[in-house]
């Protein structure tokens, strides 16, 4: 259930896939990014322009890769896909910016792992539609400039604290997504439910949507789980009893935080009598990058009430200590 698409078996992006949203009235949630899209979007057709390079930012799962392909389809281009890490040299990049047809869509995903190189060479395209390209090698190399079709560049990352200013300053429009609340992704499960012809009520969907971590990507990952124990140990119905005893059996947190969210939450409880501890610290501790720890596991923990960001540090919530069941020094409660 890594929430990171890296470790996903072929068939499981066949599913990630079919569930995918494609229109912005399927996407639930993120309301007033959609709201503010659908108006870039529609006067961008209005005006017959490439809308404005958009920079999607957010924990993985929350649906950056999803809209991009929405936004393609509301606009009606074409999109292509690509990630930071693999592009490689300029070249690979100049290969995909001249086969951009008019208003296409050029996704990169992990913007903030491009490299030096690759990202400068992204500068004029993005401003002003045109590349250098070298010609020949050796004595005869010369550089000319072409010209490229309008294009729209949708970056994603999980961890925008690594973007260059200047990067950063090339996008027209900056959204970041947040978490989704377990109403949300109850509704994002009986969605996805009704795709995958699988019978579920309200109550079983809203069970595995509280255990996902704020997530539409794990929800959707614990919905295939459970289904398979709906039809092995039930009757192939989802009901809240077959849920709970489904994500028990998955050893799902019970409030659906993660195996790192749940090590550092303990790493500040036992190790630092609950905190105020420096965020270095902490990442030393438990074997994590700041940064990532930063923007990846604390959003969902601060917002969630485990965790607090304070002046002198990090600090527990009386709720991470009931969760760990642990004794919260100040209060003798569990
Ligand atoms: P990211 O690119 O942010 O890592 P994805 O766009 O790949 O996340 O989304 C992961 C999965 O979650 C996809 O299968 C998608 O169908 C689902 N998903 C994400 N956001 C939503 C949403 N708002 N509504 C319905 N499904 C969603």
């Amino acid at each position: 259930l890594d929430p990171s698409t890296e470790r996903m078996s072929h068939h499981e992006r066949d599913l990630e896939r079919v569930l995918r949203p494609q229109a912005f009235e399927d996407f639930t949630g993120q309301e007033k990014i959609l709201e503010n899209l659908s108006i870039f979007v529609e006067a961008a057709k209005l005006r017959g322009e490439a809308l404005d390079h958009v920079l999607l930012h957010g924990p993985p799962g929350l649906g950056k890769t999803t809209l991009s392909y929405i936004i393609a389809n509301e606009m009606g281009v074409g999109i292509k896909t690509t990630s930071g890490p693999v592009l490689d040299k300029p070249g690979d990049l100049a290969g995909l910016l001249t086969s951009l047809e008019e208003g296409d869509i050029l996704f990169i995903d992990e913007i903030h792992r491009l490299s030096p190189l690759v990202e400068e060479y992204l500068y004029s395209a993005m401003e002003d539609f045109k590349i250098d390209i070298m010609l020949e090698s050796g004595p005869n190399a010369r550089s000319v400039q072409i010209s490229l079709n309008p294009f729209t560049l949708v970056g994603a990352t999980t961890r925008s604290g690594l973007l260059t200013a200047p990067l950063r300053a090339r996008f027209g429009i900056n959204s970041r997504l947040q978490y989704y609340d377990a109403k949300l992704l109850t509704t994002i499960i009986l969605r996805s439910a009704t795709i995958l012809d699988t019978p579920i009520s309200e109550e079983g969907a809203y069970e595995i949507a509280r255990r996902s971590r704020g997530t539409p990507r794990i929800a959707n990952a614990l919905l295939r789980r459970t289904r398979d124990f709906a039809q092995i140990k039930g009757n192939g119905n989802i009901d809240s009893v077959i849920a709970k005893y489904a994500l028990n059996a998955l050893n799902v947190d019970s409030h659906g935080l993660d195996e790192m969210d749940n090590r550092i939450l303990t790493t500040i409880i036992d190790k630092f009598k609950g905190g105020p501890v420096g965020l270095k610290t902490i990442a030393t501790a438990v074997g994590e990058d700041e940064g990532t720890i930063e923007e990846v596991y604390e959003p969902f923990l601060i917002q969630e009430g485990y965790l607090m960001r304070t002046s002198r540090g990090r600090e527990c919530t009386e709720a991470a200590y009931k969760h760990l069941g642990r004794v919260h020094a100040a209060t003798g409660n569990t």
